[in-house]
């Protein structure tokens, strides 16, 4: 197919305008949920904020805390969260901190993140309990091996995660401009990929408001992946074990739900792997729980 707007055709043609992944319903408070499967849920995803808590029996961590102290309390009570327990960063861009300082003033919980990204917020004034690693690092929290792997963006020392809980594994991957041989490796067997789909291609080409320089750099190798980047990653790390795309930092005006899950369910389709969910996470607020494993 020639673009993606063929590809969305092709859907439509067979009668398939939406693909929506299986999660548990807004209105089912934590206590009871599954306390042994990992499920997590994205408060919100996008360039104005970003935020995902992910719970493993009683513990509840937050990767990245991006929308204002405010959202972050509010989303997270919603989805029956009421006390976080520790704060991984992937990088120290605003839309992924910028509730952290005051967040922190009414949960004192430690932040885990690289010791460069730490200099960093530390330089601009943000104090915090720090845990800090080398990108690449593998470490034990709250029952989960947290495995860090370096990624190429404009931050200082920027990474992903994969966060293992038994035999369940969560692949985040959010802000990288290129997918690199770190990355794929690092994705090996995860059951469920949350990774940032920024911009469809011609879309961003076409976009009228960005200059050009901008534009160079949302598709540098050290800006954000592409709807056919994500694809390409998936050619690398498929494996029939892979349940669950859930697609995030989508640019408002350079991609579109249809189009973005339009690709990645033709990707995971043409790699024989129709029974995988694709779904986007949405800016404005969080979608509910979806499970690592299993539908
Ligand atoms: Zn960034
Ligand atoms: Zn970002």
């Amino acid at each position: 197919m020639e673009n993606t707007f063929d590809v969305i055709r092709f859907f439509y043609e067979l009668g398939i305008s939406s693909m929506n992944c299986t999660m548990q319903s807004l209105d089912i408070p934590a206590a009871m949920a599954d306390d042994e499967q990992v499920q997590f849920s994205v408060l919100g995803s996008g360039s104005v904020g970003n935020a995902t808590v992910v719970r493993a029996g009683e513990s509840c961590v937050m990767v990245d805390a991006g929308l204002s102290a405010r959202q972050l309390k509010d989303r997270a009570k919603r989805m029956g969260v009421e006390t976080i327990d520790a704060i991984l960063l992937t990088h120290e861009h605003s839309d992924h901190v910028k509730g952290l300082s005051i967040f922190l003033k009414s949960q004192a919980v430690p932040v885990y993140t690289t010791s460069q990204t730490a200099y960093v917020l530390r330089q601009s004034g943000i104090t915090a309990e720090w845990r800090t690693f080398e990108a690449g690092q593998s470490f034990s929290l709250l029952g989960m091996e947290v495995r860090s792997f370096p990624i190429l963006h404009d931050a200082v020392d920027p990474v992903g995660y994969v966060l293992e809980h038994g035999e369940t594994r969560l692949g985040i991957l959010s802000d990288a401009g290129h997918v690199t041989h770190a990355i794929t490796a690092a994705l090996q067997g995860v059951q469920t990929l949350f990774v940032e789909a920024n911009y469809d291609e011609a879309l961003l080409a076409a976009d009228t408001k960005r200059p050009w320089s901008i534009k160079q750099r949302i598709s540098s190798r050290h800006g954000h992946l592409s709807n056919k980047q994500v694809a390409a990653l998936l050619e690398i790390i498929a494996h029939p074990r892979l349940q669950r795309v859930v697609l995030g930092h989508l640019s408002a005006d350079c991609n579109s739900e249809p189009i973005a899950e339009a690709v990645i369910a033709e990707a995971l389709r043409t790699l024989g792997l129709q029974h995988a969910q694709v779904c986007c996470a949405a800016q404005a607020e969080p979608r509910g729980w979806w499970p690592v494993a299993g539908a």
